[in-house]
C-alpha cells in the first residue's frame, strides 16, 4: 500500500503556447513567429511543487490515449510522482491551447477532456491512496461533483483536506466548501464564491471571516505580491510576499498551494507553512515557464543562503 505526504487529486494539460503578432480573421491563415510546448493543469503543477521540495506526492489524475498522455505519464515519472492513481480514459488528454501576443496579453483554449472522466467513481478505486496522506489537495479542473467526493472521503478518514477553488466556478456548493481544513482562493475566486466585495483589504477580511462562520478552518486568500491573508477561528494575519523581480507569475498560484501542502505534511504550523510557501512561489515568479520555473529543495537552500 503506498503512503504519501500529499495526495494531488485533479487536472493535467498539454500547455500549447503559440507566440503571436496578432490573431488570424475568420478564414485567415497567419504564421506565427514561435511555439512551446509545457506542461500543466493546476493538479499537476501543484504535484510537481510539492514534490520536487521532496514530498512523496500521489496524484489521481486521468490523461487520454494518446501522445500527450504518454508524455505527461513519462513527466510525472521524471518528477518522481507516484502515478498508481492516473488512468487512461477515453477523451483526449487536456490541452491549453494558449495564444500570446506581443504585448504578452494572452487568450487561452482549455479543452478538459480526460480530466471530465475523473469521476467521483474513479475515486473509489483509490480509497487507500486517501486513508493513506497527511493532506488531500483539490483544485477545481475536474468535475465539482469528484471534489465533494473527495471532501466527504477525507472526512470520514481524518485527513485534513485543502481545496484551492481555481478556476473560479460559481456553482460550487458552498455546503461542501465549509467543510475542508484549507480553503485557499485569491480576491477574484472569494468573491465569486462568497457574492461580497473583496476591492480592499477589510473587505476581503471580512469575506474570509464569512467563510470561517460557515465552518472552513482555515482561510488562506492569495493576494499576489502582497502575500497572504490567513485567517482561522480565532487568529489570522497578513503574511507579507517576499520582494523580488517578478518576470512571469504563470503557475505562481499553483506553487504557492504545492508547497504549502509539503511543508504542513512535514510538520510545520500553518503560518509557518504559509511563511516557506510565500518563498517558494516568490522564486517562481522569477523565472520564466510554469513547472520548469519551480525550484528543487536543493535549489532553494542554495537560493537562501
Ligand atoms: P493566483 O495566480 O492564483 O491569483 P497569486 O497571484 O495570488 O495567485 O499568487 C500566489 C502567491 O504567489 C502569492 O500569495 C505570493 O506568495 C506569490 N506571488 C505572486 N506574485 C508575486 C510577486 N509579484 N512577488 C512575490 N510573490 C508573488
Amino acid at each position: 500500500m503506498t503512503k504519501s505526504d500529499v495526495l494531488v487529486i485533479g487536472s493535467n494539460m498539454i500547455d500549447l503556447i503559440t507566440y503571436i503578432d496578432r490573431m488570424p480573421v475568420e478564414g485567415e491563415t497567419v504564421e506565427a513567429p514561435d511555439f512551446q510546448m509545457g506542461f500543466g493543469g493546476k493538479g499537476a503543477n501543484q504535484a510537481v511543487a510539492a514534490s520536487r521540495l521532496g514530498s512523496k506526492v500521489s496524484f489521481i489524475s486521468m490523461v487520454g490515449n494518446d501522445t500527450f498522455g504518454k508524455q505527461q505519464l513519462a513527466n510525472f515519472k521524471e518528477n518522481h510522482i507516484d502515478t498508481t492513481g492516473v488512468g487512461i480514459g477515453t477523451k483526449s488528454s487536456g490541452a491549453a491551447p494558449i495564444f500570446v501576443d506581443p504585448t504578452s496579453d494572452n487568450r487561452i483554449l482549455i479543452i478538459k477532456g480526460a480530466n471530465n472522466e475523473l469521476t467521483p467513481e474513479v475515486l473509489d478505486k483509490y480509497v487507500d491512496l486517501i486513508k493513506n496522506t497527511k493532506i488531500i489537495v483539490l483544485q477545481q479542473e475536474i468535475p465539482l461533483e469528484t471534489n465533494y467526493h473527495a471532501i466527504d472521503l477525507a472526512n470520514q478518514f481524518g485527513v485534513p483536506v485543502l481545496l484551492n477553488p481555481a478556476p473560479a466556478n460559481k456553482d460550487l456548493d458552498i455546503n461542501h466548501v465549509s467543510k475542508v481544513d484549507f480553503f485557499s482562493p485569491n480576491e477574484t475566486e472569494l468573491a465569486t464564491l462568497t457574492g461580497m466585495p473583496t476591492n480592499d483589504m477589510d473587505e476581503i477580511k471580512q469575506a474570509a471571516k464569512h467563510m470561517i462562520t460557515l465552518g472552513v478552518k482555515n482561510m488562506m486568500v492569495t493576494l499576489g505580491s502582497k502575500g497572504v491573508l490567513w485567517v482561522a477561528k480565532d487568529r489570522g494575519e497578513l503574511i507579507p510576499a517576499v520582494k523580488v523581480k517578478a518576470v512571469d507569475t504563470t503557475g505562481a498560484g499553483d506553487s504557492f498551494i504545492g508547497s504549502f501542502a509539503h511543508y504542513f505534511a512535514q510538520g510545520e504550523d500553518v503560518p509557518t507553512a504559509l511563511k516557506h510557501a510565500n518563498q517558494y512561489a516568490a522564486i517562481t515568479v522569477t523565472r520564466r515557464g510554469t513547472q520548469k520555473s519551480y525550484p528543487t529543495w536543493d535549489e532553494m537552500k542554495a537560493l537562501s543562503g
